[in-house]
């Protein structure tokens, strides 16, 4: 497949089935999100690996399931670039994870649900994937929403829809003390 394919191809849409299908099948375990990500390469459609978001596993804030995709592919190729690659992920990346891509160099950004989706079901950072990019110096074809009914289906799954609800109670009462004052 030739790495500038504007618009979604075949292949596009059969990638983002299947990691619709590694994400919802982790639905109601522990490692459950909505949002699963994968680095495939562009010309042979070889997978490199998946992700999911890890943000409350892992106390991290950043661990989104582009980032740690793309962290993680990066380490296994021992390269910092990702020129060459498609990033595909279930949900528009926000502007973190896009410009984690950028900064990758990755030839394409695949995307399935929107910002304007996710935003339905948690907080979201209002700049499109694509403004981003036309912010940058940087080359990357974004390319969504593909399958996006699919993918806004991760988010309204019952168990996710009860997790969801259940971790945005938990944002409201913080168990972490305040810091005591001598
Ligand atoms: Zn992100």
């Amino acid at each position: 497949m030739a790495p500038n394919h504007r618009k979604p191809t075949e292949a596009d849409l059969s990638r983002m089935q299947s990691l619709i299908e590694f994400t919802r099948a982790r639905l109601g375990t522990e490692a459950q999100s909505p949002f699963g990500s994968s680095v495939v390469e562009t010309d042979t459609g070889r997978l490199v690996l998946r992700r999911l978001n890890a943000v409350r596993r892992e106390n991290d804030p950043s661990s989104h399931a582009e980032v740690r995709a793309m962290r993680a592919a990066c380490k296994r190729l021992k390269k910092p670039s990702l020129a060459g690659h498609t990033l595909y992920t279930t949900c528009e990346p926000c502007p973190m994870c896009m410009a984690m891509a950028l900064w990758a160099g990755v030839d394409r950004v695949v995307f399935g649900a929107t910002i304007a989706d996710a935003s339905r079901h948690c907080a979201q950072i209002h700049v499109s994937a694509r403004q981003l990019q036309e912010r940058s110096d940087m080359e990357c074809l974004v390319v969504g929403p593909v399958a996006r009914a699919g993918c806004v289906a991760l988010f309204e799954d019952p168990r996710m829809v009860a997790a969801m609800a259940l971790w945005r109670k938990s944002r409201r009462h913080r168990s972490t003390p305040p810091v005591s004052k001598r």
